[in-house]
């Protein structure tokens, strides 16, 4: 699995609604001209068009909007599209620390100018990467002057990425099926979101990595792996990485931060809906998976009830009972398909013994986020309950 989305285009123009910035008139007509020149038969022609930007931050020849929420006088979370990226910056006594680059080189530099501007300073010291999908890395050209830090699995699999020739086609037809699955879905349901503002930043960063994709952009993986844990003392700030795996990406790391009582869960878990397990869990050994509870009833012990838990896109920010309603539920499901098995029961058997409605905290979220995108999950909680269960047949 390359990637996993989670704001999906109209979730995206949900969670933004009333505050799309810049001035909307001009976007407009900027997003219509730009409409018609996109996607079209010459797509690598597109670095040629005019990304004239609406109050955004100007990025080389580009331009796109980043919101900033200031969490602390040292932490932020910048938000920019396309996927409502939240790009978690710390500036610490240490130098600037970085969460994620995503997408590609001028998407990645548009948020790396953004924290600078938000700071007002450019000592960047670090880069994280959370997991391997192309909206936690792809930029990391833009820090390539940085220690880029990840797991061990992380820099691996960049580096198989690498030696794919179909790479680079591969990621740019992301970015077409996701234009033209929101296009569609828009126009039937309701044409007038393409002449908004939050639409047009939304195709406008897809265009913008359209271009860098046509460059063949260099995979840049990190320069500094671990393997279960690593704590970076960055002076007045602790960062802790925790690797767990095989839940959302192989890589999957969390990233604790205790003195600002910030924990960034990356990828399974967000605040509206049920958490979602990826294919490649099914690759997990069941001790990974023990092992993705134990990471997780750690966070839990530290935390608090002004704990922040941040996802990696979208603006809602988790409070430690959600998280605990989260992990309990993973944990009751992989319990529950234990015991099914040990029982002999059959996938369907242990699928009935487990119904959704079991788990009333997460069963009343609403999981529109995906609706509509190639990543359309019409029943996550069977699917995990169907990962899990090939984590026991192996
Ligand atoms: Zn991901």
């Amino acid at each position: 699995m390359l990637i996993w989305p989670v704001a999906a285009p109209d979730a995206a123009l949900t969670i933004t609604a009333g505050m799309w910035w810049g001035n909307a008139e001009s976007a407009g007509s900027a997003n219509r001209a730009l409409n018609r020149t996109l996607w079209g038969s010459e797509k690598c022609s597109s670095r040629e068009l005019s990304l004239a930007g609406v109050n955004g931050v100007e990025s080389g020849t580009s331009s796109f909007d980043v919101t900033v929420q200031r969490l602390s006088p040292r932490a932020a979370v910048f938000y920019g599209d396309p996927w409502d990226n939240a790009i978690v910056a710390l500036a610490t006594q240490k130098g600037i620390v970085v969460v994620d680059a995503p997408f590609s080189k001028t998407i990645a530099q548009g948020f790396r100018n953004a924290i600078q501007a938000e700071f007002k300073r450019n000592d960047f010291a670090y880069l994280i990467n959370t997991h391997e999908d192309i909206c936690h890395i792809g930029g990391n050209e833009a820090f390539a002057d940085l220690p880029i830090i990840g797991h061990v699995s992380l820099r691996s699999e960049m580096l198989k990425s690498m030696n794919d020739p179909k790479r680079v086609t591969n990621v740019r037809g992301i970015g077409e099926r996701e234009v033209a699955r929101s296009r569609e879905r828009l126009l039937r349901n309701d044409p007038k979101k393409l002449e908004e503002h939050g639409y047009g930043d939304y195709e406008k960063g897809w265009q913008i990595i359209q271009a860098d994709y046509c460059e063949n952009p260099a995979v840049v993986p990190p320069t500094i792996t671990f393997d279960r844990e690593m704590t970076l003392h960055l002076g007045d700030v602790t960062v802790r990485l925790i690797h767990y795996g095989y839940a959302h990406g192989i890589a999957d790391i969390v990233v604790s931060i205790p003195e600002e009582n910030l924990i960034l869960t990356a990828g399974v878990f967000y605040p509206n809906h049920v958490p979602i397990t990826g294919k490649v869990t099914e690759e997990a050994a069941p001790a990974i998976v023990d092992n993705w509870f134990v990471v997780m009833h750690g966070l839990l012990n530290e935390a608090n009830e002004n704990t922040r838990f941040l996802a990696s896109h979208g603006r809602a920010i988790m409070k430690k009972e959600q998280y605990q309603q989260f992990v309990s539920y993973l944990e009751e499901l992989w319990n529950g398909i234990r015991r099914a098995k040990s029982n002999g029961k059959t996938l369907e058997q242990a699928k009935a013994e487990m119904p959704l409605k079991d788990f009333p905290e997460v069963a009343k979220l609403s999981n529109e986020t995906l609706r509509g995108t190639e990543w359309e999950i019409l029943d996550i909680h069977q699917q995990n309950i169907e990962h899990l269960w090939k984590v026991l047949g192996r």
